[in-house]
């Protein structure tokens, strides 16, 4: 059973960017998270000469990291056709879940910095472009030891409830912000980051959507680490909590700071749904990944001298495997690359050449939303409503990121442990690479928000 490419719209650049992206993964990031995923203590991940940093190093000299930054700023964003993208997360997901997911959430500080006013800001997405050494590496810090789902349900009106609200503060004070908290020990790349994509409260008093987000440079004073977290499922990915102690960050690094409903809907409707898209491409991919270890493993085995693959409930077995793969595959290739269509005419095709457009852009949301804002607090007081705000939950573009999400995670885990069937006991042997499949894939229904919240949210106002 092999794969037909049932993308006719592959251009010959976007077949060798898959070669490319296929042949690093398999011979770097694959072996890489082996090996990793058995270190005892994951400290000894980040030690000099670790295969984490081969991983990281090789990326960038490939160019795969520049993907997501648009051309104005040295990236390929808007260069390469939308389904880039997907196609580069596919191949490292299906070489290796937890590795794939540090290798984007790496980029998330840089691909926002496009959008700040700031000149300095806007510089770290060149910067990071250019850096092959892997000393800029980002972080998406959102989750915190007592907010975990309240950002999920926080995209719907239940994010309004003050008992949401965010413990991580960031206090105005002139023309800095003093921020307090701490960001949870599950955020990926949490003690290797360099730069955060940072989510902050503001206003308490409206819940999760009092926030702010913020892009903080993560070696400013008061702000330290915890140690790398151990865990049974995507072992190879760094994770860590952030806390901050009276940080004082220069104002200039806010980049929306305007709390409302309408931020955390946006929250909603692009950074989770694009978000759990990507989570989709890599996970379909992972759950392929399972399979053709499965098929593999049945070819070459065999029972009573008949091979594995002959036998009809294995047949059975396989084919259903390989249905629930492609389904989940094509859905995922498909919303992702609508995600990242959307990113790029009109967007950065208008703007490939002027970074001024993209300045523009962040400025004219923070603008947008505070007028949107003022709005419904007068349209609310004259209605006399108790809550501050309201809203309707996920808008299309997040549900479907999330459907991606649920469904490609879903068959990643029922494939892998599909295939420790095929294997029999052979899968519970640590040096069985399906066990570590089944652990990744597991871990992956709770990453980026549990599945049954995201459902919830997604449904609220259907
Ligand atoms: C591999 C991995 C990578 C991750 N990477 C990051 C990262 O890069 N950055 C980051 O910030 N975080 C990250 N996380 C954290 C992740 O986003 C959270 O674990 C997730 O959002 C769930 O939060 P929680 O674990 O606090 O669960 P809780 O919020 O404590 O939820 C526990 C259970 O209660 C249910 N529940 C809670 N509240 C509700 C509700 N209101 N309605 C219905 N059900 C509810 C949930 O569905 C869940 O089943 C990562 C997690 C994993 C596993």
């Amino acid at each position: 059973m092999g794969y037909l490419d049932l993308d006719t719209v592959l251009c010959r650049r976007l077949c060798k960017l898959q070669q490319t992206a296929r042949e690093f993964g398999m011979q770097v990031v694959r072996p890489a998270g082996i090996k990793l995923d058995k270190f005892t203590d994951p400290k000894d991940t980040l030690a000099p000469g670790s295969p984490l940093w081969a991983v990281f190093k090789g990326f960038r000299e490939l160019g795969l990291h520049k993907a997501m930054i648009p051309k104005a700023f040295g990236g390929t964003l808007g260069d390469y056709p939308s389904l880039a993208t997907p196609l580069i997360n596919e191949q490292m997901g299906y070489a290796d879940g937890g590795l794939s997911i540090s290798l984007l959430v790496s980029t998330m500080p840089f691909a926002f910095a496009v959008l700040s006013p700031h000149k300095e800001v806007r510089n770290w997405a060149r910067e990071y472009v250019e850096d092959k050494s892997a000393s800029m590496i980002g972080c998406w810090a959102i989750t915190e030891p007592d907010h975990g789902t309240d950002w999920v349900m926080g995209t719907s009106s239940a994010g309004c409830d003050p008992c949401t609200a965010p413990g991580l503060t960031a206090v105005k004070k002139g023309d800095e912000y003093i921020i307090n908290g701490w960001k949870s020990a599950w955020v990926s790349n949490g003690t290797i980051a360099t730069h955060a994509v940072l989510h902050v409260g503001l206003d308490s008093s409206r819940g999760v959507h009092g926030s702010g987000i913020a892009l903080c440079p993560l070696h400013l004073p008061g702000i330290s680490r915890g140690a790398p977290l151990n865990k049974i499922g995507q072992r190879p990915l760094n994770q860590g909590e952030i806390i901050f102690d009276e940080v004082k960050m220069p104002a200039k690094y806010m980049l929306l700071a305007v709390p409302g409903f309408f931020g955390a809907n946006l929250f909603g409707h692009t950074f989770l749904g694009l978000a759990n898209s990507s989570m989709g491409v890599t996970f379909a991919s992972q759950a392929q990944a399972s399979f053709d270890e499965a098929l593999f493993f049945a070819k070459n085995n065999t029972l009573n001298g008949t091979s594995l693959v002959q036998r009809p409930d294995i047949k059975i077995r396989l084919f259903r495997m390989f249905a629930k793969v492609e389904a989940a595959r094509l859905l995922a290739r498909k919303v992702s690359d609508h995600f990242f269509g959307l990113l790029s005419p009109p967007l950065v095709g208008a703007a490939t050449k002027r970074q001024i457009t993209f300045w523009a852009l962040g400025k004219a949301l923070n603008a947008y939303f505070t007028a949107f804002d003022r709005y419904e607090k007068v349209r609310q007081i004259s209605k006399n409503i108790t809550h501050p705000d309201e809203s309707t939950g996920m808008m299309d573009w997040g549900k479907y990121g999330v459907l991606s999400k649920i469904t490609a995670t879903e068959t990643a885990v029922e494939v892998a442990g599909q295939a420790m069937q095929i294997f029999g006991e052979k899968a519970l042997s640590p040096d069985c690479v399906i066990d570590k499949m089944f652990r990744d894939a597991r871990s992956s229904t709770i990453e980026d928000g549990v599945n049954d919240a995201l459902a919830i949210a997604s449904c609220e106002g259907l």
